[in-house]
């Protein structure tokens, strides 16, 4: 089977890590920082704070905003279900709209005819590795107070207008599963361009402990003092998970590059072909292409899907709407609402897009959309 997504481990990577291991640091120690500041260099913010998934750094950025009980979150329901779930978890109510029909990206103008005062924050998904339109966003944020979230688990290394990715929004949160542009096995990330929710990131993520002697409220308790003001969990990266997301990262550049060879091969393969719809890229973005996204048109995507995997093709389909979730159905949340998403998710299906694919898996992998298209 040629799986949709993998990892590119190498021998540096492995070096990496064993160096670690037999180092005094296995957390809390330097290569965290190191993986953390690469992070920043990398993605135009002026802090990271690395965490154990995406899942957490999604917990983490809308912990550092401030969400709680009472607040909104305005997000796009073509997503893993961890970036609505994760502010539900403190309390906020979710209000899902609709995508974008070339993108699926979260449209703007959907985004402007719901917020209100309530709105804490408009949490946007680089769908595929394609920038979400900022540009647009950032005013209908300001209006009302809310910040901006770029759910960036597809699109570490992707540019808007010649911005970096992290660089963009007020709180950008990366994942480093396997399956995504480079891993640390598990792991995750919050860039912000703000210290003080770069500090409120920190915070929640190491329990919520206070060890600057200026903000404690008991600063002459003892040199072995620390305390908490806040709720905070553990959500730390170990040293030795960051060592190989630093050598990973050093490969990221030839992952991209690798990664728009295979879309464009794609691109060129599939061109023509009748029943399907090709992703598009805006002039304005350069993403890494995390996902392949085909549209299968006609009703077909079932019977296309299964004929591909019979065929040894690992495609995937990205995303149910969240809102189908059985979670969300529970909060009364009922289908229909986001008819763009609810169509985009009955036509998706990923093809196999990662740094290794060979260009004759790809072919393959091209000859199989054609026949299970044309048969
Ligand atoms: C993978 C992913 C996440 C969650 O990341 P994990 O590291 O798997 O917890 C969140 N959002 C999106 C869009 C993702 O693709």
């Amino acid at each position: 089977m040629i799986p949709y997504g993998r990892q590119s481990i190498n021998e540096d990577d492995i070096q990496a890590v064993a160096e670690v291991l037999r180092g005094d640091w296995l957390t809390t120690g330097p290569t965290v920082t190191a993986f953390e500041d690469a992070l920043a260099e990398l993605s135009g913010a002026t802090r990271c704070v690395s965490v154990t998934s995406g899942t957490a750094a999604l917990h983490v950025a809308y912990a550092a905003a401030g969400v709680g009980p009472g607040d909104e979150v305005v997000t796009t329901p073509m997503t893993f279900v961890a970036t609505a779930s994760s502010a539900v978890a403190l309390g906020a109510r979710i209000t899902f709209v609709d995508i974008e029909d070339d993108t699926a990206n979260i449209d703007p103008a959907a985004v402007d005819a719901v917020v209100s005062d309530e709105t804490r924050v408009i949490a946007g998904v680089d769908y595929a590795g394609h920038p979400i339109d900022v540009d647009a966003l950032r005013p209908v944020a300001d209006r009302v107070g809310a910040l901006l979230l770029e759910d960036a688990a597809h699109s570490i290394g992707s540019t808007y207008k010649g911005r970096p990715v992290g660089a963009l929004a007020d709180l950008t949160t990366f994942s480093f599963f396997p399956t995504k542009n480079m891993t640390s096995a598990e792991g995750g990330a919050v860039a912000t361009l703000d210290p003080e929710l770069g500090r409120r990131a920190h915070e929640f993520h190491f329990i919520g402990l206070v060890r600057d002697r200026d903000r404690m409220r008991y600063p002459d308790e003892g040199p072995w003092h620390q305390e908490v003001h806040e709720y905070g969990l553990n959500y730390r990266l170990p040293d030795v998970l960051a060592a190989l997301g630093l050598s990973q990262l050093a490969r990221l550049h030839a992952f991209k590059k690798r990664r728009a060879e295979v879309f464009a091969r794609y691109q060129e393969g599939l061109a023509g072909v009748d029943g399907v719809r090709l992703p598009v890229q805006r002039p304005d973005v350069d993403p890494i292409w995390h996902l392949y996204p085909l549209r299968v048109l006609d009703g077909r995507r079932r019977e296309v899907f299964d004929s591909m995997r019979s065929d040894g093709i690992g495609v995937q389909v990205n995303y149910l709407p969240v809102y189908w979730h059985p979670m969300f159905e529970d909060l009364g949340y009922q289908r229909g609402m986001c008819p763009n998403a609810e169509a985009f998710y009955a036509e998706e299906l990923s093809l196999p897009m990662h740094a290794e694919l060979t260009d004759a898996q790809v072919d393959q992998v091209i000859d199989a959309v054609r026949r299970a298209v044309g048969g």
